[in-house]
């Protein structure tokens, strides 16, 4: 069934609280989050506030035609993604090392170009995790890890989640058209409405210009915009669209794809019951086709307009076309792999090897200075070098207590908050490991 309108919707999102949409993807104690709103929690976030409208779909309800078209049809929901942010594609190999000037530099998007090596210090280069770089990056939050078959936290057990703060701005797409999107809406984001969520919704009709074709001879290079869902034809779960894309004739993908597998779990937004953990291509994930020029220019315009792969309507698959190598954008670009500037924090206090009476210490200087900070708005100089001279200081070393003092001296209120938070909930096990570490 096709609706009248525009084929494709321009959206924005304003982000009135953080919004935090971790839905574990990762495991660990650093759970990644999503820098972005996924296209399935858009649609998620839609779906429930029109059944607040209406009132569930199903029998009795002369709206439910409207709820199939809108949730379960050929409409498909893209990522919103945050301002000025940008996502580094799989295929982009880098140098890790910068020992040399040149060593930032080196970028090879091999779906384009060949290098194995960094020309600048020699060494191999590194592939990309096809992480989202959003300026300004995420705030991190520390909370008991919430066990998805109880909805209770589980014991001892805490992770670090990641959230937009509120302000930002997101935009996507969604392919289709509903007179019922283009309403403005308050919507609330992500599975846990008591750590904020709520934005504000607007679109605006968009017609996408068609995709620039690959040069003649060249491959159609695809890349994953938000995680795919690719099985082979006994339904096993792959990585990669099927090698003859579904029987396409006269297209074919070549071999030797670069992704990386994740695995998705979400929340059913209409009965709020978790969803099965779905393994996925990862976004950033990049393929090649080859073909007659028409038949890619066509297949170009398709995997754009209905995305690539299963669950398409849910906000996997989408799907953006390359016509050139990837290079970074701006200055902010950052090494993949570097932790936030809070996860750092806390890293180097471990990495002092601080004993048990010495990490008690710490968890009460870290106390003083909060306290201080939130009476007086700032924090004398003086009151550390206090700390640092008390009693109970009295076995630190002169490195632990010079690190000490340069990690503490100066903390902004929410990174000393936020720090105190990370000191307090480290598992005894993580603090002892980087113990024995740091006395090797
Ligand atoms: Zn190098």
């Amino acid at each position: 069934m096709s609706t009248p309108g525009p084929p494709a919707l321009a959206v924005t999102v304003v982000a009135r609280q953080r919004l935090a949409l971790g839905v574990g993807s990762e495991i660990g104690y650093y759970t990644a989050g999503h820098p972005y709103v996924p296209g399935s929690a858009l649609r998620g976030a839609l779906a429930a506030a029109w059944i607040t409208e209406h009132g569930p779909p199903g029998r009795g309800s002369p709206k439910t035609d409207e709820f199939r078209i809108l949730f379960d049809g050929k409409i498909r929901y893209g990522n919103l993604l945050p301002a000025g942010s940008h996502r580094t594609p799989l295929s982009v190999f880098r140098c890790k090392y910068h020992t040399e000037p040149g060593c930032p530099e080196t970028v090879v998007d091999r779906a384009f170009e060949t290098g194995d090596h960094c020309p600048d210090c020699g060494r191999r280069l590194e592939q990309s995790r096809g992480d989202l770089d959003v300026p300004g990056g995420l705030t991190r939050i520390t909370r008991t890890s919430i066990d998805p078959a109880t909805g209770r936290a589980k014991d001892g057990e805490l992770y670090a989640n990641a959230a937009l703060p509120a302000g930002t701005s997101l935009t996507g797409l969604i392919h289709g058209h509903h007179p019922w999107l283009a309403q403005p809406r308050t919507l609330w984001l992500g599975g846990r409405r008591t750590v904020g969520g709520q934005a504000d919704l607007a679109t605006t009709p968009h017609h996408p210009p068609a995709p620039a074709p690959p040069a003649p001879g060249q491959p159609l290079v695809v890349r994953l915009t938000s995680p795919a869902v690719f099985v082979d034809l006994a339904g096993r779960p792959r990585l990669e669209p099927e090698p003859t894309l579904n029987l396409v004739p006269g297209a074919a993908l070549l071999p030797g794809a670069w992704t990386r597998a994740v695995t998705w779990s979400g929340w059913h937004a209409a009965s709020r019951l978790p969803k099965p953990a779905e393994l996925c291509a990862a976004a950033g994930s990049t393929y090649r086709i080859t073909g007659a020029p028409e038949v890619l220019a066509a297949l170009a315009t398709r995997f754009r307009r209905d995305g690539i792969g299963l669950r398409r309507s849910e906000g996997f698959g989408d799907v953006a076309i390359a016509t050139q190598p990837w290079r970074p954008t701006g200055t902010a670009d950052k090494d993949d792999h570097r932790l936030d500037p809070l996860s750092e924090l806390h890293a180097r206090l471990l990495d002092l090897g601080l004993d048990d009476p010495a990490w008690r210490w710490l968890i009460g200087a870290l106390r003083a200075l909060q306290v201080e900070q939130h009476c007086t708005g700032t924090v004398p100089a003086d009151l550390l070098t206090d700390l640092l001279t008390q009693p109970t200081a009295a076995d630190l070393t002169g490195r632990q207590r010079g690190q000490l003092r340069k990690i503490l001296d100066g903390l902004a209120p929410t990174t000393l908050r936020d720090l105190t938070t990370l000191v307090l909930t480290t598992p005894a096990a993580d603090r002892q490991r980087a113990a024995r570490q740091a006395a090797r």
